[in-house]
């Protein structure tokens, strides 16, 4: 059988998250099992952005719901995320598809915008008195200068502009407008989140999945639901500036206004290595967590400069057997 994954992977995965998952058969035993059979001793696995495609492993027979898997990357790898997790090649496919590769243009052009020697971005150039727009690009030198190619592929087959440029181009008489796409910041929103849901999934397992938030958040993914706050909610610097603050799920207890979970993680260009830390906000875990959150977005919004204080959220819960991480560690927070 073909499912994409390594058994290692797979028997790891089982491992550590069936504890979690086992806590709730009414919602994942239908899937493998018919109404009325007899449920004998298993482990099993769902997709954490779906909860529909799974496995299953009893004790000499492994089974899936026909779908495909792989290790997705969180955040995705085009920005040097590293860290893993097994979901369904459709949920895999349809978040690199329709939204993910927005956060690439993102640092791409913060890397630009900083500067950062080697930093490179595609254009189109309006030139004044030549009709069409033409692809360019801008780079920063090893100076940080900027440098703007009218036509960085020299192959393209462009007459008009090849012929400007032999006569005009070195006349500094010309005026040429480059616009530079901005990168959809929905899009961007959504994989941030995505990568956030990921690791809350990791710390927490299926507690945190089929949680009032971890629903809302699927649906965000979606396109059912929005989020009530833009990701991020916080660029926290350029690393190494930033280097020393926690990564991965943290509890964000100073302001004690803005109290919930903070997700830091860290974003980069791979060309030029510019990184930065991007921080998405999780609430608790229940439905009037998510009133706190709009109370938060008013915070963010009418107050512009905070000073945060965080610490990580304890690590390994799963690992140490506590399946209700999330609640313990929203009263935790709260305490
Ligand atoms: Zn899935």
């Amino acid at each position: 059988m073909e499912i994409g994954i390594s058994k290692e992977v797979l028997m790891d995965h089982f491992a550590k998250y069936y504890p979690s998952l086992k806590n709730y058969p009414e919602k994942y035993q239908p899937l493998f099992f018919n109404p009325g059979a007899v449920v004998t001793d298993h482990m099993a696995y769902l997709c954490p952005l779906c909860l529909k495609n799974g496995m299953i492993l009893f004790e000499d027979l492994f089974a899936d719901t026909r779908s495909k898997f792989s290790l997705d990357h969180f955040p995705p790898e085009s920005v040097g995320g590293f860290l893993t997790v097994v979901v369904c090649k459709k949920c895999n496919n349809d978040a690199g598809g329709q939204y993910e590769h927005a956060l690439k243009e993102l640092i791409q052009t913060m890397s630009l915008n900083n500067r950062t020697p080697g930093a490179k971005v595609k254009g189109k150039m309006e030139i004044e008195g030549l009709t069409g727009r033409y692809a360019s690009s801008i780079e920063v030198r090893d100076d940080g200068e900027f440098v703007i190619s009218f036509k960085p592929n020299l192959k393209a087959h462009v007459p008009h502009l090849d012929d400007w440029l032999d006569k005009s181009a070195d006349e500094n008489k010309w005026k040429a407008d480059l616009t530079i796409p901005q990168a959809d910041e929905k899009k961007i929103s959504k994989s941030l989140l995505k990568a956030a849901y990921l690791h809350c999934f990791e710390r927490w397992g299926y507690e945190f999945s089929y949680s009032y938030t971890g629903e809302m958040i699927r649906n965000v993914l979606l396109g059912i639901d929005e989020y009530p706050i833009l990701n991020p909610s916080f660029w926290l610097g350029n690393i190494p500036n930033a280097g020393r603050l926690p990564l991965g799920v943290c509890y964000l207890r100073q302001p004690t206004a803005l109290r919930c979970f903070i997700v830091n993680m860290e974003v980069k260009d791979q060309t030029t290595n510019y990184r930065n830390l991007a921080s998405v906000l999780i609430p608790g875990p229940a439905e009037k967590d998510w009133d706190k959150l709009l109370l938060i977005k008013d915070q963010l919004e009418s107050n512009s400069s905070h000073t945060l204080s965080m610490a990580h959220v304890t690590d390994n819960m799963l690992f140490y057997g506590i399946t209700d991480g999330y609640h313990k560690s929203y009263a935790e927070l709260n305490s």
